[in-house]
């Protein structure tokens, strides 16, 4: 048996062995990455949970691996970080390895963030070549480039079974490439890239500066395009911001449909989890999704690994899954991810533009009552978001005010903030912290 099988065969048995939603969660997500008889390294996306899997159930799988295959053999854990120190892995061989069968477009969710990219993705999945081609991606890390794509992939696969479809990133492409180059095997190359009725590249921004990829994937782009091959390209940005690519190719990527996707927004980042949960097979209270979806909003990436970090806090310190677990089990990533981005002078900016003064009016002496209004809200959110000291506030953004001015200021707003007739208040602090953390 290869490493595959075996861990296909132990999976089984791990299934029975643990509970839904440690094994939904933390195991069967994990990837062969390699097998020699006596140890199986085993990959998981979620740095988290190698050392819950470390610490709690290596000894299950051990035991598992045992009952499969009579032979004493070690799993070891490595997460993506492990493997960028081992060179030699290679990424495509991981991408190979695993179905990515869960990227596919019942499990994406379609937002206004995305609306364009998703119906261009489908329309492409079921008339691959006929409807926009080439199909452009683009958008921030995390968002759902390459899900797309892979859903596109598992479409066609399952629909049209005959259609030759290859998934690649620009990186795994260059690499072939040049192996391609050193053995003298450039015609060989070709030939593979051509024959292909589907190419999905991801990643394409890796061509940037590489002159003579550039020139390989025109002429493949151009051999598949005019014979009426579908082509799907994914970038961090738009064709003509892709500087350092050359000009007749962001040319030709702009001549298909280039779609964006962006962050989501709050209902759509709730919408994402519910559907999360709901393939886990479990049930949380709505409020636990509304803080998720509240608090991480850099991408989906963080916010799929917010949600399972909760699970997997809940789980393994057996807790319901409620606010209360919720709130803890983030408080990390949330207390980390605020003390990175929001600064004294960038809260004291982000007020000012909120008030349309400036950020000298704010630190400055003048009394009118909005300026004053302004000054004491950004105390308030000084002392809320960073660590600064009463004394280093008023000294150092607030023209040296004494501690006790900042104090009262901070008091007054907090006060004001729970009172229902300060409606309008309490929605212009919203605003601002909406954009401190959209940063
Ligand atoms: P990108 O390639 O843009 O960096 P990915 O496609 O890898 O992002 O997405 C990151 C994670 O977020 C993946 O696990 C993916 O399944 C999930 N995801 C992204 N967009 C959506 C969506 N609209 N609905 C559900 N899950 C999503
Ligand atoms: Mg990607």
């Amino acid at each position: 048996m290869n490493g595959n099988e075996i861990w296909d065969e132990a999976l089984q048995l791990l299934s029975k062995k643990l509970t839904r939603v440690i094994y939904d969660s933390v195991i069967s997500p994990l990837q062969v990455y390699s097998f020699d008889n006596s140890t199986l390294i085993l990959l998981t996306k979620n740095p988290f949970y190698k050392d819950t899997i470390n610490s709690k159930y290596i000894s299950v799988l051990d035991e598992a691996l045992w009952e499969v295959s009579r032979k004493k053999i070690k799993a070891i854990i490595y997460n993506e970080s492990d493997l960028e120190k081992k060179e030699q892995i290679k990424k495509d061989e991981i991408i190979n390895n695993s179905p990515y069968s869960q990227y596919n477009f019942d499990n994406y969710i379609a937002g206004s963030n995305n609306k364009l990219a998703y119906s261009a993705a489908l329309s492409v999945a079921k008339n691959p070549g006929t409807a926009h081609n080439p199909l452009f991606l683009y958008g921030g890390v995390g968002l759902g480039k390459t899900h797309l794509m892979y859903a596109i992939l598992n479409y066609i696969k399952e629909t049209n079974p005959s259609k030759k479809i290859l998934y690649c990133t620009s990186e795994d492409f260059t690499n072939e490439l040049i192996k391609a180059i050193r053995e003298s095997k450039n015609e060989e190359f070709r030939e593979k890239y051509r024959q292909i009725d589907v190419l999905l590249i991801d990643d394409i921004q890796f061509l940037i500066n590489k002159e003579s990829t550039q020139e390989e994937f025109f002429h493949t782009f151009n051999a598949l395009y005019q014979t009426k091959r579908q082509i799907v390209i994914s970038s961090d940005q738009p064709p003509n911001k892709l500087n350092g690519l050359q000009e007749r190719l962001t040319s030709r990527f702009a001549q298909g449909l280039p779609a964006d996707i962006s962050k989501p927004n709050f209902e759509t980042r709730a919408a994402i989890l519910e559907k999360k949960i709901q393939n886990y097979g479990l049930r949380t209270p709505s409020e636990v999704v509304s803080y998720i979806a509240e608090n991480i909003d850099s991408n989906i990436r963080e916010l799929e690994g917010a949600l399972n970090r909760v699970i997997s806090y809940c789980e393994l310190s057996n807790n319901p899954i409620n606010l209360e677990n919720t709130i803890i089990a983030l408080n990390e990533i949330i207390y980390k991810a605020k003390k990175q981005d929001i600064t004294a002078p960038y809260i004291i900016e982000v007020v000012a533009q909120n008030f349309n003064i400036t950020k000298e009016d704010i630190s400055g002496k003048k009394r009118t009552a909005n300026i004053a209004l302004a000054r004491q809200i950004s105390m308030y959110l000084i002392t809320k978001y960073t660590d600064l000291t009463l004394v280093t506030i008023g000294k150092a953004h607030f023209g040296g005010k004494d501690h006790t001015t900042i104090s009262h200021g901070c008091k007054k707003i907090a006060q004001l903030l729970e009172n229902p007739n300060e409606n309008e208040l309490q929605a212009t602090v919203s605003a601002i912290e909406e954009t401190l953390h959209s940063k």
